[in-house]
């Protein structure tokens, strides 16, 4: 992708996301795009924000905090889309309003237990391991519904849906396989649990947006695409 500046960026993403929405009779705003901001500074976030992106997604807990100080004039809905530690739930229940990680039951107890009270429930989506890889976080497919079901039950979480990584394919129509799978066991936990708010796919990534799109993604995560390469 060329490399423009991030109020063009975005416009270009936003373009590709109409396209895709368009080739597969998807409305375009049934899409969100969340930025994926981790290693950027504060000011690349506001210039994003300044063009009209307000979603934001961080990895690493104490970045997020201190960006979150610096942007306190914005009406951001953060994200929280990396790996976390048992310690430090705390503070995703207190500063976020979506959380796409949670892969066990210990961490979704702590995060329904430490939400503020007179906050609304913790959005959260599972992060299921699709590929069944070793290297991978995320539930594995076979424990999902216990998961899950576990999860819906905690009361100041609002289970939104699914989230996944799946490892790169080779040619490009392969890389829609593990997302349709994902999208099958969304339709799977609704039958399951149908008094939640599952509503969610959290897929595809600046190299694998489009498949993501096709396959029902409705929160895509695309950070190269918008803020350029990372170190
Ligand atoms: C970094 C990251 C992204 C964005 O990846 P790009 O390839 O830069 O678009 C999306 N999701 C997660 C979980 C990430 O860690």
């Amino acid at each position: 992708m060329r490399k423009g500046s991030i109020p063009e960026n975005l416009n270009s993403v936003a373009e590709r996301i109409v396209t895709a929405c368009r080739s597969c009779d998807r409305r375009a705003d049934s899409v969100t795009l969340l930025a994926v901001s981790k290693t950027r500074p504060a000011e690349d976030l506001r210039v994003a924000y300044d063009a009209g992106q307000r979603h934001f997604g961080e990895n690493y807990l104490q970045e997020a905090l201190d960006k979150q100080e610096a942007l306190a004039d914005c009406d951001i809905i953060w994200h929280f889309i990396g790996p976390l530690q048992s310690n430090k739930t705390r503070d995703v229940a207190v500063h976020f309003h979506w959380m796409h990680t949670v892969e066990r039951l210990k961490i979704a107890r702590r995060l329904s237990e430490q939400r503020p009270t007179g906050m609304p429930p913790l959005n959260v989506c599972l992060q299921v391991n699709i590929d069944e890889e070793d290297s991978k976080s995320g539930v594995s497919v076979e424990k999902l519904p216990e998961l899950a079901a576990s999860v819906a039950a905690l009361p100041n979480l609002a289970l939104r849906g699914l989230m996944a990584i799946p490892a790169p394919r080779g040619v490009a129509e392969d890389q829609r396989t593990p997302f349709i799978r994902l999208a099958g066991l969304l339709e799977d936990l609704k039958a399951q649990l149908p008094d939640q708010p599952l509503d969610t796919l959290s897929m595809g990534m600046s190299g694998d947006m489009e498949a993501a799109i096709f396959s029902g993604s409705t929160i895509v995560r695309i950070g190269t695409d918008i803020f350029g390469a990372r170190k």
